[in-house]
């Protein structure tokens, strides 16, 4: 590690003590960013790298609510507003046990520079809150959701702040938030992304993480020349980013073979199709089942529970061309990295937030495989909730065919400016550096122009 990177970390943990995942992102980004600085000088005079891992705003707050027994529960609500140099700040909020601040800015600061890559002028933010939607009854999950937005409400609006779904957050929960705050607001405008379809939700807005991280996989491989077709993939997670991977995976003529949740992994050899994706949607869409249930209903799977004893998870460690993590972030260890090159995995696209630790994000890039970051490779999400809010200030809705077009359009331009990025700076082929230098740049002119602020 360089002079200025141990020293710009050692101020950075120091004002943000037991926040590991942040100082994980920021470190990757500042250690990209290197030969940026120093050709630009001009960014690190202007404290540009320090100011972007200062959040501009946080807000903290508690979210009482009464569950189906009339007893009184207490969660804690976050937004953090990260950065607005490129527009109003726009990211998902996650309900999941385990989010507290630390986490969520390490998703803030994600979210700036991969907004940044869309194209679409939209700041970054994050936020949640350590709510446990599951076991929960739709009526808690909607008393929880109008407690939390009548204290958010005030702090977001369509030219502010635009939140969208993500980790426990799936269009039941985007539904009853907008409710509650067309109810408290009297206003009918596009505050939150990823609505229903008849409340000026987009088309492919549901798919458009999943498929995004598949194109994004696809124009790796056509710059060797290759596709998808035939190619056994590996995904992790069975929610709204795998389900949708698998089905891109299937469209482009690619055998996904696993699929997971926090309770186990299913092993398919037979790999999945139509019939096998359409009860993974019923089952953990509409039943909310676990995914042990798939294997009982076909025998060409095997369900492996997790294994908390194990230092690697057994999912990455299958024969396989590619894999598509979109569970969680550092559920690929180093040695889950190494067991997936072992296997012959040449091809990586991060539908989920950082999940390869460090030490597996170096041996990928210098075994030179196809790695694609999650900033890049996930951006089709955050892209597509950039097409909504389009749509909802045109007060017009594109078709199914117009928004996947865009959104193509847009992981080969993202995928572009990485490649393009990385060659400028002397480092051909490396995504993880061409994602954070090409995010950077953007939002580090902006904030250039913009002053002191
Ligand atoms: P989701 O629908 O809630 O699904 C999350 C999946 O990951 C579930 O299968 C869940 O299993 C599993 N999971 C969660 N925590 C886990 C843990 N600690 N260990 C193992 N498995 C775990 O969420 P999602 O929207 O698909 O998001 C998945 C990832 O993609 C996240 O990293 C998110 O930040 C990222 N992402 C999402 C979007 C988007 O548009 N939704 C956009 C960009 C990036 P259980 O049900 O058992 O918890």
């Amino acid at each position: 590690m360089s002079a200025f990177v141990s020293e710009f970390m050692a101020e950075l943990k120091a004002k943000n003590p037991g926040e590991p995942e942040f100082h994980q992102a920021v470190q990757e980004v500042v250690e990209s960013l290197e030969p940026v600085l120093q050709k630009s000088p001009e960014f690190r005079k202007a404290k540009i790298l320090e100011r972007m891992a200062e959040p501009e705003r946080v807000i903290l707050f508690r979210v009482p609510w009464v569950d189906d027994k009339g007893e009184m529960q207490l969660n804690k609500g976050y937004r953090v507003e990260m950065n607005s140099a490129i527009g109003p700040y726009k990211g998902g909020m996650r309900f999941h046990p385990s989010v507290y601040l630390g986490l969520l800015k390490f998703l803030a600061f994600e979210q700036t520079l991969k907004n940044s890559l869309t194209t679409l002028p939209m700041g970054g933010g994050k936020g949640g809150s350590n709510f446990d939607p599951k076991g929960k009854s739709d009526g808690e999950v909607m008393r929880f959701c109008q407690s939390l937005m009548t204290e958010l409400c005030r702090h977001i609006g369509d030219r502010t702040d635009i939140p969208a779904g993500d980790i426990g957050v799936g269009g039941r929960e985007i539904g009853f938030m907008f409710g509650q705050y067309k109810r408290i607001r009297n206003e009918f405008v596009g505050v939150l992304t990823g609505k229903g379809i008849e409340f000026g939700g987009s088309l492919i807005r549901p798919e458009a993480t999943g498929y995004g991280a598949v194109y994004f996989a696809a124009e790796m491989l056509s710059t060797r020349d290759q596709t998808l077709d035939g190619k056994t993939c590996l995904v992790s997670g069975s929610g709204n980013v795998s389900q949708y991977a698998i089905e891109k995976i299937l469209d482009l003529g690619g055998k996904p073979v696993t699929c997971s949740d926090s309770g186990g992994y299913i092993y398919d050899e037979a790999g999945f199709d139509r019939d096998k994706l359409a009860f993974l949607l019923e089952l953990k869409n509409v039943k909310r089942g676990r995914i042990k249930e798939y294997a009982d209903k076909y025998s060409s799977a095997v369900y492996t529970p997790v294994d908390s004893g194990k230092d690697y998870n057994p999912l990455w460690n299958h024969k396989a061309d590619c894999a598509f993590p979109s569970a969680v972030q550092n559920e690929i260890n180093a040695k889950d990295a190494q067991n997936l090159l072992d296997n012959g995995v040449y091809v990586v696209s991060e539908g989920a937030n950082m999940p390869t630790v460090p030490d597996g994000v170096n041996l990928f890039v210098e075994k030179k495989i196809l790695y694609g970051p999650g900033k890049a490779a996930n951006a089709g999400g955050v892209a597509t909730s950039g097409l909504e809010q389009s749509q909802n200030s045109l007060r017009l809705s594109w078709t199914r065919e117009e928004v996947d077009a865009r959104l193509h359009g847009i992981m080969k331009s993202i995928h572009k400016q990485c490649v393009d990025a990385a060659a400028a700076y002397g480092v051909q082929g490396n995504y993880v550096a061409g994602a954070n230098i090409a995010g950077f740049l953007k939002v580090a002119n902006a904030m250039m122009a913009q002053g002191v602020v």
